[in-house]
């Protein structure tokens, strides 16, 4: 089976096709290169440098390669950014899964793992959140996903798409190869890391006060191998169960000021920090639930501990200093 993985020159795409690979799938990576970067995609995945909302393009490529299942990761997934820009998520997150689910529609595939995320959820009612809390994004970024699986739920009923739309709390960690390369970096644990090593003069802590024990904001941290691994459950499951959302993340909830103490631990340098305001469109607290996962899909993450995660991102940061390189 070859199965098209978009946004696989990305950082949670790179390191599925890679799992896919060594899972013995045939994998053809579609990525327009915007945030992704080309020498990301694994060794043994055929490459096309495309956007997904090219369906002409879409449409040959899922002809010539006998694709019988579409990844779908490429997406814009800044929470900040979504607050200045939406007209981007919702052209890139929105108009471009339409495109996609047509081009497939009318090459008759129609199996779907789709990448959302915690942001459908905003400020949720109960932490840790299970996938039938509300969903009322506080961020065009929460928006155009929640937008998006809504679609694929008329495309489900319509033309009898399979899907799982798989909602990731905070992709973090690397795989031996495959690592967090943004230009600009936002996420926390990268910035944290970089400033660790002397590379920024300090990490700007995002608020203090928030509704959390120390103030900063609570987020729940996962390996983006574990992630990985949850999709190719996933796509093994598609058909079997109704249930089409699936929360991704350990659990358990750490504030900023936790994971500046496991990048101090695990890096054994001090990180320098300020204090800055709130990021507009910031939750306080996302924690997951991953019970549905772990029951439907046997889901069982396997690098849970925070300094675990740091550890692995630390690591791939040491052996590319310069991500990669390009
Ligand atoms: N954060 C921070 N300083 C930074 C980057 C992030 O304090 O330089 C905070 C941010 O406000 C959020 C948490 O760290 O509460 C995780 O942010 P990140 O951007 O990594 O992921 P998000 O939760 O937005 O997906």
């Amino acid at each position: 089976m070859s199965v098209l993985v978009s946004g696989g020159a990305g950082y949670i795409g790179s390191v599925t096709a890679e799992m896919l690979l060594g899972a013995g799938r045939r994998v053809v990576v579609v990525d327009n290169l915007t945030r992704g970067h080309r020498s990301a995609v694994p060794e043994g995945a055929a490459f096309v440098e495309a956007d997904v909302r090219d369906s002409a393009r879409l449409e040959a490529i899922l002809g010539e390669h006998g694709v019988e299942c579409v990844m779908h990761f490429s997406a814009s997934s800044l929470v900040g950014e979504s607050m200045t820009d939406p007209g981007e998520y919702f052209g890139n997150n929105v108009v471009g899964v339409i495109r996609l689910l047509e081009a497939m529609h009318t090459q008759g595939v129609r199996d779907f793992i789709f990448s959302s995320t915690a942001a459908t959820y905003g400020e949720p009612p109960e932490v840790p959140i299970p996938e039938d809390a509300p969903v009322r994004p506080t961020n065009p970024y929460g928006e155009s996903k929640a937008t998006a699986e809504r679609i694929l739920r008329w495309y489900e009923t319509i033309h009898g798409f399979r899907f799982a739309a798989l909602r990731y709390f905070n992709a973090a960690g690397a795989s031996r190869d495959h690592g967090e390369d943004h230009d600009p970096e936002t996420h926390l644990i990268p910035l944290a890391l970089s400033a660790a090593a002397g590379e920024r003069e300090s990490l700007a802590i995002f608020g203090r006060d928030y509704p959390t024990p120390d103030g900063t904001c609570v987020r729940d941290y996962i390996h983006v191998q574990d992630l990985a691994d949850a999709h190719i459950l996933a796509l093994g499951k598609l058909g079997e169960t109704k249930e089409n959302a699936f929360n991704l993340g350990n659990g358990e909830g750490y504030s900023v000021l936790e994971v500046l103490s496991a990048v101090e631990r695990v890096t054994g340098k001090q990180v320098p920090a300020v204090d800055a305001p709130r990021r507009p469109g910031d939750p306080a607290r996302l924690v997951a639930s991953s019970a549905r996962a772990k029951k439907i899909l046997g889901w069982r993450p396997k690098r849970v501990t925070l300094d675990e995660i740091v550890r692995d991102a630390w690591a791939w940061k040491q052996r590319f200093p310069e991500g990669y390189g390009d």
